[in-house]
């Protein structure tokens, strides 16, 4: 039995547990506590809806490293997030939340899926951070919606659409700053968002934000250290995480 005890949260067996959820990148299991889980982050890269899949050492570490670090940057500027604790190399305490079935996206530089669909080429700045919306259903492929959209599919009200718009530019804000201290460039990133199960009235974030969730770009040289590298299969792709970790922890 491997007893791995976390400020008074035992999660027994940790190896021989069977997940609750398993998505492309991450595994979450029970705790003895019913509104916290435990989040594993898996060494998976998926890319164009899980069509491109292949493994990665490390990818996992770096990923929950990463989400880490940021989670607990964007805590102590006040944004809340699903961040319960530490526990080791690949696993993360947080608490349980019902998944708001949204992708919300914020973009600074043209870059990815708004390139091809408007034709502007990657790199254009934008005058002001866009902040959009997919519905997050992997049979119809995510599709572009508004809000009028989030609202008739039961996904989040038009007040809580206009909360999420304004946490999500916040969010950039922070982002920006940080990583620009560590020289590299926030072209966008997607992140999601969960009803407490504690209390569902609180939306915090959710899931990971990471080279995964980002597009970051060195400041200096514009190389892509992000998973950019994996679908247009630029190489150095583990190497690009471990440097972002490593800017970062600086
Ligand atoms: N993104 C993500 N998960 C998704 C879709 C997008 O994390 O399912 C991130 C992506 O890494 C990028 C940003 O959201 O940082 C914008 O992605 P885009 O819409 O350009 O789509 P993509 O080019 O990834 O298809």
């Amino acid at each position: 039995m491997d007893i791995l005890g976390v400020r008074g949260y035992n999660l027994p067996a940790i190896n021989d547990m069977e997940p609750i959820y398993e998505g492309k990148a991450k595994r979450l299991f029970t705790t003895d506590d019913p509104n916290v889980l435990r989040m594993e982050y898996k060494d998976s890269a998926t890319a164009f809806n899980g069509v491109k899949k292949e493994d990665f050492e490390n990818k996992g570490r770096f990923n929950k490293a990463i989400t880490l670090i940021i989670y607990r940057m964007l805590e102590a500027r006040g944004v809340a997030t699903h961040l319960v604790d530490d526990v080791d190399d690949i696993n993360l305490l947080v608490k349980k939340v019902s998944i708001i079935p949204l992708e919300v996206i914020v973009r600074n530089v043209a870059a990815g899926s708004f390139s091809k669909r408007m034709g502007v080429t990657e790199g254009t700045a934008f005058k002001k951070p866009i902040v959009e919306f997919s519905y997050k259903d992997d049979s119809l492929g995510d599709p572009f919606i508004n809000d009028d959209y989030a609202r008739e599919m039961g996904a989040a009200t038009e007040e809580e659409c206009l909360n999420i718009k304004k946490m999500a530019l916040l969010v950039n804000d922070v982002l920006c700053e940080f990583f620009l201290k560590a020289n590299l460039r926030l072209i966008d990133f997607k992140i999601e968002l969960g009803r407490l199960a504690e209390d569902p009235t609180k939306i915090v974030l959710a899931d990971e934000i990471s080279p995964d969730t980002c597009r970051l770009w060195d400041v200096e040289t514009g190389k892509k250290m992000d998973k950019d590298r994996f679908r247009q299969g630029l190489g150095g792709f583990m190497e690009a995480y471990a440097d972002v970790l490593d800017r970062l922890q600086k």
